[in-house]
């Protein structure tokens, strides 16, 4: 004999090897223990399975026997009347089922957010950005602290745009953030003389 166990949302059915449970508790529905041979690393702690058959909804389940239908009992005892027992099961299996679906529903959602945030980072990375950052090793050009690839660095003007800096690859350095602001529309000369106190030479 055999079960049919329902493992969720874009997984489906799962057949087990098993047996009817037959006794006081088990007689209001079709119930069977099943055998779970190769869940493996999924579910490591689980080979014996407690199945409502019509419904193919796990209601137990543990490392042994007793585990399994320990919890099957657990559940079942829930049931405030012994002659509802048949609504109780499918009522749980129903409740049991809206639960995997909330909880496929949020794995879906959750991951379409961490997809879009990592599109979002990746587009944050063209080629030019790259290029900039690659010129100057990843530091900045100014105070030579190493910037993260994936931070909040500024592609800064050396000569600045209202000063008649073009957008072109050699006016363009990574800068960090602070150093940016603080230069404003400075050159580097005059925005490292006047951070360093010292004349500083020009570079082209
Ligand atoms: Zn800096």
């Amino acid at each position: 004999m055999s079960v049919q166990i329902f493992t969720g949302e874009g997984e489906g059915f799962y057949s087990v090897p098993s047996k009817r449970l037959m006794g006081p508790t088990f007689n209001c529905r079709e119930f069977h223990l099943g055998i779970v041979l190769d869940w493996g690393a999924s579910f490591p702690f689980v080979r014996y399975v407690v199945v409502d058959a019509l419904s193919a909804t796990v209601i137990g389940a543990g490392e042994s026997k007793a585990e399994a239908l320990g919890q099957a009992r657990i559940l079942l005892r829930q049931c405030p009347r012994a002659d509802l027992l048949d609504i109780f099961v499918q009522q749980e299996c129903a409740a049991n089922a809206w639960r995997r679906e909330e909880d496929a529903r949020l794995k879906a959602v959750t991951a379409e957010a961490s997809d879009l945030i990592e599109k979002t980072r990746n587009r944050q990375i063209s080629k030019k950005r790259q290029a900039v950052f690659d010129l100057n090793n990843g530091k900045c050009f100014y105070c030579e602290a190493v910037l993260e690839i994936r931070g909040g660095w500024h592609v800064e003007h050396k000569l600045p745009k209202s000063r008649g800096g073009t957008d072109l690859a050699d006016n363009l350095v990574p800068s960090c953030a602070p150093c940016n602001y603080a230069k404003g529309t400075r050159t580097r000369e005059e925005y490292l003389e006047q951070a360093t106190g010292n004349k500083i030479k020009a570079v082209k």
